[in-house]
């Protein structure tokens, strides 16, 4: 199984990314943490990405590509499957993780999409704020970061979508309900997985449909 994730800030991908892989038995790739783990410990590429975090503006593209081109290779080794939290986190991000994919033969097989509004994003974050004092979740930070999610990462959704491995999940209820309908799409997107791949236009628009009625329950 090989996902990506894309959603806003507070949406619980962490916690979602966690729970797949588990279930799926495959490593989850989170690049927010592995760049605070960067910055946690004090190595150059940690110093030189903090003030970055700190603002919840986005890293530059080439040292996230890098750090995830690096993982998939591990993962490759690890058995081929993956499931990446935080990239792609615009167009450039999107295509180039593809091409990383292509080129170790591991494209993903599901862009997972978790939906949520801003309001109930800002509450979960600034809870959390209390909890774990990350510097980025203060209410100035989390509404750029918001603002971010907006206007660079949520367009390349579409592009999924047109690909047609787009499955999005309403993620505005418990941890608990949203792990288990991600579960249950994931496992129902397992039948689609198994048919060849296809590479025009009008054949990936019928997998995209089934893709979509498999991910939405509906028989076809
Ligand atoms: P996250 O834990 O996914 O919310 O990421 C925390 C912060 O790490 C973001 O606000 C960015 O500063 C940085 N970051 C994580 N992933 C990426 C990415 N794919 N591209 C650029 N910056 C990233």
């Amino acid at each position: 199984m090989r996902v990506l994730m894309i959603a806003p800030p507070g949406a619980g991908k962490g916690t979602q990314g966690a729970l797949i892989a588990a279930r799926f038995d495959i490593p989850h790739i989170a690049t927010g943490e592995l760049l605070r783990g960067h910055v946690a410990r004090r190595t150059t590429l940690g110093q030189a990405v903090q003030t970055y975090l700190d603002r919840g503006e986005l890293v530059p593209d080439q040292v996230v590509l890098d750090m995830v081109r690096e993982a998939m290779v591990a993962a490759k080794a690890a058995g081929g499957g993956y499931v990446l939290d935080g990239i792609p986190r615009n167009m450039q991000q999107a295509r180039a993780t593809y091409l990383i994919g292509r080129e170790l033969e591991m494209t993903a097989d599901v862009a997972l999409h978790l939906q949520a509004g801003d309001a109930e994003l800002m509450r979960r974050l600034l809870a959390r704020a209390a909890l774990e004092h990350r510097s980025d979740d203060t209410p100035d930070i989390i509404a750029q970061r918001l603002a971010l999610y907006h206007e660079v990462t949520s367009p390349i959704i579409s592009w999924y979508r047109d690909r047609g491995i787009l499955v999005s999940v309403d993620a505005m209820r418990s941890a608990q309900q949203v792990g288990r309908e991600i579960l249950a799409a994931l496992d129902r997107s397992t039948t689609w997985l198994g048919a060849p791949r296809v590479a025009s236009r009008a054949a990936s628009a019928s997998r995209m449909t089934r893709a979509q009625r498999s991910a939405s329950g509906i028989r076809s």
